[in-house]
């Protein structure tokens, strides 16, 4: 035991509980006790006035002396009629008969006021096991009026009290933070209530309440500012992981809606974060009118959204939620610069406890459901099935390991020859990018690309494609001809990266190239979603005579009227128009004769036997590209084939 006598403002002194006598004092005590004198205070009676609160107090804790239990409480004494606060530190302290007294260290008030971390003034009360008011401190009385005369009438939320109730019933000590109605309103108190035998015999209860209102406030109104979104004013991820797990801690069933935007990355990377914030508000606006008022709506990270539904949705009601949120997201969105924006979102839905039991869990199914919808073509919502999160966990693997990619070389470039069937000769190569990593082994490029799209990746992979790709065009046409050119997949996301062009038109210049030996392949999509944009980087490409294929031409838009409008050099027919060739080959006439009027080149991939090769240039496609032309190789395969 520590007796800081010397310390001024620590006020030091026995109490002799049995025998209502203080047996020892320092001189901050007498002080504390406006006392002239040792003696004086000593021969003090506290018994005459004393309430049955205290008594009843004083007893419990000699009890808690006796466990060797120290209690630190702040107390309101009384000397001489005059009120001053002390924070005390009471532990048991044994007598020379061998009873237990109560040591109390008393910190006075202008101390406590300086330390924030004492709470308020203990406010003691006591009443029947019915909740009937006994007896309460003077404190008490200052707080809550002497009308009161139940708990019913104290306590804001009755199930509190009922908790109260079965607690002290069972002799449990009753602890928490409540709300309870005081004269100046409804203000928080930390509660400590414990069932006490009185001296007649008869049961009671002991409340003892700190004062811990202006704590709680602060706490709530940090707590709020910790759980909001800056941007949308919506819950964050923290304040969803409150809720999510509070349901689970109190077994509610609920539902997660994980809500992904289609298509935000490329409104955000084309015309810029300050127009992508301001999307992202008005979709929040869409997701609140939506909402019921019991569920919880939080911004769980860039374009992701998670609706907490409280109880489980069956499908039916699964299918009016989220059809109900993609329709609001459909509605255009205004842009400034006249044009309208369209977005779609793709929703995963997954239910506690039927699907996952825990935060991570849950979030990772609902999210592994949205994940299926994405793939089955966005715009749409899917119910979480057993096993969906393991594709998405390949996903985050595949997407962790592709960040390091570059650094630790998996990556190489394949070369596949594009002929021109009057020479016979290789007129061009398109660069294929091919990764191949020692825990994943070879990836498809299909999916390597789309991932490398989601997670941000494609522009530094493409750049490095880029400069290889130009680097073994060097090469190529030392080997094979000064003629031969290089075709390069450059993805849509990329394409609004504003310093593309200038990267390309440098990195020919490094490498002693012409504009035209080279083409970019875009996708059909991309061209017609850029097409009006007269600083896009298409116009820019097109300007500074670098050629444009359109790939994979007839899976997308598919209109042959759009052709009109698109600034391309070549169109690359796709290899799914080979499959009845044999015995239709109207379309591809179509195409090829359109195309030549619109003065473009058409070309056409994947053609894997002698067959189709000889009918399509028939047809009039002069340029071909397949398997059966020549496999995607290494440049190494090429140097070999072509010694100099
Ligand atoms: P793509 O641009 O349409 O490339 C042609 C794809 O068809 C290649 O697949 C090629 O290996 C395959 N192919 C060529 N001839 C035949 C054939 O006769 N039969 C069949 N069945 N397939 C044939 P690969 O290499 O798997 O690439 C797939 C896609 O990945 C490419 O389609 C392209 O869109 C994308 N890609 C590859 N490298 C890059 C890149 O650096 N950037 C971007 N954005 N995309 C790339
Ligand atoms: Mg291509
Ligand atoms: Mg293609």
């Amino acid at each position: 035991m520590s007796v800081k006598t010397e310390q001024l403002n620590t006020a030091i002194w026995v109490y002799d509980i049995d025998q209502s006598k203080i047996v020892w004092a320092n001189t901050a005590a007498l002080k504390l006790w406006n006392s002239s004198s040792n003696d004086e205070l000593l021969s003090r009676d506290f018994k005459t006035g004393q309430s049955e609160v205290i008594k009843e107090s004083l007893l419990n804790y000699k009890l808690a002396f006796k466990r060797g239990e120290v209690i630190e409480e702040n107390w309101s004494l009384n000397p001489k009629g005059q009120e001053v606060q002390a924070f005390c530190q009471l532990s048991g302290f044994e007598l020379e008969d061998g009873r237990i007294a109560m040591l109390v260290e008393a910190t006075t008030s202008e101390l406590m006021t300086s330390n924030p971390e004492i709470g308020g003034v203990a406010i003691l009360s006591i009443y029947r096991t019915d909740g009937k008011l006994i007896n309460g401190s003077i404190r008490f009385t200052k707080i809550f009026g002497n009308k009161l005369s139940h708990l019913n009438e104290m306590f804001c939320h009755h199930d509190v009290l009922e908790k109260l109730f079965a607690a002290t019933l069972q002799n449990i000590k009753f602890e928490d933070d409540v709300l309870l109605n005081t004269l100046n309103g409804e203000q928080w108190f930390k509660i400590e209530a414990s069932k006490t035998t009185q001296e007649d015999g008869n049961k009671a209860i002991l409340f003892h309440l700190s004062d811990i209102h202006e704590r709680k406030t602060v706490e709530q109104t940090l707590r709020q500012q910790a759980w909001e979104d800056s941007l949308t004013g919506l819950v964050n991820r923290r304040g969803l992981t409150h809720f999510v797990e509070e349901n689970i801690n109190n077994k509610i069933p609920f539902t997660l809606l994980y809500v992904d935007l289609d298509g935000f990355k490329m409104i955000n990377d084309s015309l810029g974060h300050a127009k992508g914030d301001e999307v992202l508000i008005e979709v929040s606006q869409r997701l609140k009118i939506n909402m019921k008022e019991s569920d919880i709506i939080c911004r769980f990270g860039g374009d992701e959204f998670i609706l907490l539904i409280e109880h489980a949705l069956d499908d039916d009601c699964a299918f009016i939620r989220c059809e109900t949120i993609i329709d609001s997201f459909t509605e255009t969105y205004e842009n400034a610069h006249g044009r309208d924006l369209t977005l779609s979102a793709s929703i995963g839905v997954a239910t506690y406890p039927s699907d996952a039991s825990n935060f991570e869990h849950i979030i990772a199914c609902a999210d592994a459901a949205m994940y299926h919808a994405k793939k089955l073509g966005k715009k749409r919502w899917v119910s979480y099935e057993n096993g969906m999160e393991h594709v998405s966990k390949r996903i985050s693997v595949i997407s962790q390991q592709l960040s390091f990619a570059i650094q630790k070389q998996e990556f190489s470039l394949y070369y596949q020859p594009i002929i021109n069937m009057k020479t016979g000769h290789i007129c061009s190569f398109e660069v294929l990018l091919r990764w191949k990593n020692d825990e994943l082994g070879l990836l498809s490029t299909e999916e390597t690309i789309q991932i490398a799209e989601q997670t941000g990746l494609i522009d530094e992979i493409e750049n490095w494609v880029l400069v290889q790709a130009l680097h073994d065009l060097v090469i190529l046409k030392k080997v094979i001809s000064e003629d031969v050119g290089m075709a390069i997949n450059i993805s849509g996301l990329h394409l609004s990266d504003p310093t593309l062009v200038d990267t390309i038109l440098q990195q020919l210049k490094e490498h002693k190239l012409q504009p035209q030996d080279i083409s970019i392949e875009l996708t059909e999509r991309v061209l017609f979603t850029d097409k009006n944009n007269e600083n896009s980087s298409i116009r820019r490409l097109v300007d500074n005579e670098i050629k444009i294929s359109i790939d994979d031409f007839g899976t997308g838009f598919s209109s042959l009227a759009y052709l009109y409008n698109i600034p391309a050099t070549t169109v690359k027919v796709d290899k799914s128009f080979l499959e009845s060739i044999a015995t239709n080959t109207v379309i591809l006439e179509c195409i090829h004769r359109l195309v030549t009027a619109l003065d473009m080149e058409s070309l056409i991939e994947g053609i894997e036997t002698e067959e189709q090769a000889k009918i399509l240039f028939s047809l009039g496609f002069n340029i071909q590209q397949g398997y059966f032309h020549g496999r995607p190789k290494p440049i190494e395969y090429y140097l070999h084939t072509y010694p100099l």
